[in-house]
Parts: structure tokens; sequence; C-alpha cells
């Protein structure tokens, strides 16, 4: 009986009836597909749920303060006639790296809408998620790498009623990495059979099961960045939606709809499966265009359900969850359940030791190694001398401690070997990030004092 009504709050919704309205994913149909096709799949979405609902009972109003550091992998798998990196679903690194800064900005609440949004209207419930995505620069093997992977294809492109072949290199995709250890995001060219276009999907926590190798993020390639060949008019911002789900966060309109496929709910994610939350306001119809300071759709009347809210609000269309065309925040709430999922089932990934690169940049020519920049002795007792052999400009010097955040700074002097002191620091794992004019040097480093 459960199973049933779940999979009734999970009804697909199709309505692409007027083209200009884009559902931005299937992430709700993807996961009641998984449902349905095997039923364990709900128990560990279930489990998933309460592990993550168990950190929330005792950190509900006391969110992280500091910056967390995730990191992603990025698999782009292209047609085998685009091998030239730039060219159709080969997107390039500055595509990539585009996709990033949104995706960093939205998640730091630093993005351009902020602090004066177009519309007020919930300025006060706008959270900061103080997250921070990094490309990671070791691969499961140990071996450098830049965070980017590429993989010729021959398949034209991935429809959404298929079995994720994207995530796996015997049906012509790339096969993800550890999900416990990185967050997998797969970018290529999505088709839905079903009829529309659809910018990407995810799954929520638990819903893969024990089909691990299918947890993660797809993208179309289309939609990963506002520059190179991304489609005209998109707002980058589908990577942030997705991840949102891949945290636990549902839309905050309803899913739930009748026969005639009419909505029949309000209050989507104030529910088990959406982590309660509750300062979204009630919301019932799906608005795609844009929010203004003028935009007034109201479909549920607030004070008949138990929320944040004392009066009858308006919709939030302005929430990054929600289909949108403008959209520019999360609540206080939904980043109190994306720590839930970060502490509970994804634990891991917010503890993952894998080194990783925060500068934004990506680029093979742009990583260097240790013939080109020498760091050493390693493991250090405080003192590292940084050997540059290779005659590059050393720009700056920037230490990082496992959770990512900046534990030392330094400045060039100018020489060709550069003296370090980290012996004020604990000791521990260090990542060294020297940025210089012929590329990036990364190195993990172990301080034995
Ligand atoms: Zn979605």
């Amino acid at each position: 009986m459960i199973r049933k009504s779940l999979i009734l709050s999970f009804t697909f919704i199709s309505m692409f009836t007027q083209a200009q309205n884009i559902n931005k994913c299937v992430t709700t149909e993807m996961v009641n597909k998984s449902i349905t096709e095997d039923s364990r799949n709900y128990m560990t979405m279930k489990d998933a749920a309460d592990k993550n609902a168990k950190w929330l009972e005792t950190n509900r109003g006391n969110e992280n303060k500091s910056i967390i550091t995730v990191p992603i992998v990025i698999h782009v798998v292209h047609r085998s006639n685009h091998s030239n990196i730039g060219s159709g679903t080969n997107i390039s690194n500055d595509q990539i790296e585009d996709g990033l800064r949104i995706l960093n900005e939205d998640y730091s609440k630093t993005n351009p809408e902020f602090p004066n949004p177009p519309r007020n209207t919930f300025v006060q419930y706008a959270g900061n998620t103080q997250l921070q995505f990094c490309l990671a620069t070791e691969d499961e093997n140990g071996n450098p790498t830049t965070g980017i992977t590429r993989t010729s294809t021959t398949e034209t492109n991935f429809d959404v009623d298929g079995n994720d072949e994207m995530k796996r290199a015997i049906t012509g995709g790339k096969d993800g990495w550890d999900p416990d250890k990185y967050l997998n995001i797969w970018i290529c060219d999505i088709v839905n059979s079903g009829g529309g276009q659809i910018l990407g999907y995810s799954y929520l926590p638990g819903t893969v099961g024990w089909s691990m190798w299918k947890d993660g993020v797809v993208v179309d390639y289309r939609y990963f960045g506002t520059i190179g060949v991304s489609a005209g008019g998109n707002d980058g911002r589908t990577p942030t939606h997705e991840i949102g789900h891949y945290l636990g966060l549902l839309h905050t309109f309803c899913q739930e709809t009748d026969a005639s496929g009419n909505p029949i709910c309000c209050d989507n994610d104030d529910s088990n499966w959406g982590g309660y939350v509750d300062d979204t306001p009630a919301t019932k119809d799906i608005y795609y265009g844009t929010v203004t300071s003028s935009t007034n759709n109201n479909t549920c009347n607030d004070l008949s359900y138990s929320n944040a809210f004392n009066t009858n609000v308006l919709d939030m269309d302005e929430n990054f969850m929600s289909y949108a065309s403008t959209t520019w925040m999360f609540t206080i709430e939904q980043v109190a359940v994306m720590n839930g999922t970060l502490n509970g089932y994804r634990s891991g990934l917010k503890n993952s030791t894998i080194p990783m690169n925060c500068t934004g940049t990506v680029g093979i020519e742009n990583l260097m190694d240790n013939n080109q920049i020498k760091i050493y002795p390693n493991p250090t007792n405080g003192r590292i001398l940084v050997q540059n052999l290779v005659n590059a400009r050393t720009k700056n010097i920037i230490v990082r401690n496992i959770l990512g955040e900046i534990v030392y700074t330094q400045l060039s002097d100018g020489n060709s070997t550069i003296s370090i002191d980290l012996s004020i620091l604990e000791n521990g794992i260090y990542f060294i990030e020297i940025s210089t004019d012929k590329g990036i040097r990364l190195e993990k480093v172990i301080l034995a004092k």
C-alpha cells in the first residue's frame, strides 16, 4: 500500500502542449521508474530519507557555517564525429568552466541576482548552501586528472526512456567513478522519445537502489554553461537544479495529477521524500515564465497548509527547484535538507579526501607535474620547497585542508625556488595549489612534525 501511494505521488507529468514550456527535468519520472522496476529501490530510498531525516532532527536550525567542498568529475560523452574538443557534443573547457562558475555562484548565494533580486518577496528566506563544487584532480586509481573525461561514442544521442546508457562503457557511455567519493556528472545529447526537450535529470538519494553505477547527474550538452554550443537563452541553471535533486530536494510545485493531467496537490516538497521543506509556499501549478517584480502566481492557499507562512503568500517561482525560466534562490530549509543528505546518505562525498582543483580553471594542458614544478619533501615537517624547473612565472600559492578550506596563502617572490613554511598547521593532509602562467600544479602533502 505504501508503495502504491508513493508511485501515485510521482505520477508522470506530460505537459508539452506548448512548445515554449520546457519541463526542465525528468527526475521524478526516473525515480518513479526506478521504484516500479525494482521494489527494493523503494527501501533504499526510504532508508536514505530516514538517514537524512535523523540528522535534520537535531540540526535543522543549525546549518553548516563553513564551506563544504564536493569533488566532481565531468564525463563528456560525445559523438565520434565530434572528436575535436569544443565541437558539438564535445563541449569546450571554457563552456565547462562557465557552467561551474554559475553552479558555484548559485550554491554560495553570490549569483548576480543578489543582493537585489528582480522580485524581493522571498529575499529573507534565501539560503546559502556554502557548498563548493571542485574538479577532482585524482582519479579512482590515484592518477592525476583534470576532473574531466572525454569519451567518444557511436550513439547519436541518449533517450531518457532508456536505461542510463551514457553511464556505462558497454552501452556506449562512460563508467562513473565511485559515487561515494565523487559526484559524477554526465554531459551528453539527451533526447526524449516521449516528446519535448529534457535538459537533464538526477536520482534522489537512494533511488538507484544497489545499481550505484547510475548514481549522479545527467545534463544535456546544450544546458551546461551559457557559452560555446549552449542553447540560446538558457540560464545555465540546469546543473544547479539537478544537483538539488541529487542532494534530496523535490520540485516546489505539485507532481500529482488526476486522469486529465490536472495537478491535485499542493506543497510537494513538504513531505518525507522532500525532507519536509516548509519555507517554500504551497504551490500547485507549474510556472514556465520569467519571474519579475509583477509576477503574482498564487496557486494554493498557504493558510490551508502547515508551513512557515502566516499569510497566504505567492508561489515561489524564483526557486531553483521550480520550472520557471528565471530562478535565483534556494530557501534556508532546502539548504538544511541538502546538508542532511551530505551528513546522511551522501556523507561519503562530504568526507571525501579526493584532492580537488577549486580554481575554476580546467584543461589538461594546464595541469603541471613534478617534472615541471617540484614540491618536496613530502611528507614534510613543515618546510616545503617549490622548485620551478620550467621557467614558469609563479603567481600565488594556496594551501587547503581536507575540508577544502584555505589555511595558508603566499604570493610568489619571483625566485625560481620558493620556500613555504606550514609548521604552524596541525599534522595532517593538505593540498598545495600553485598557479603559474604555464598552468596549475596541485600536490597532496602530508604534514608530520
Ligand atoms: Zn527537476
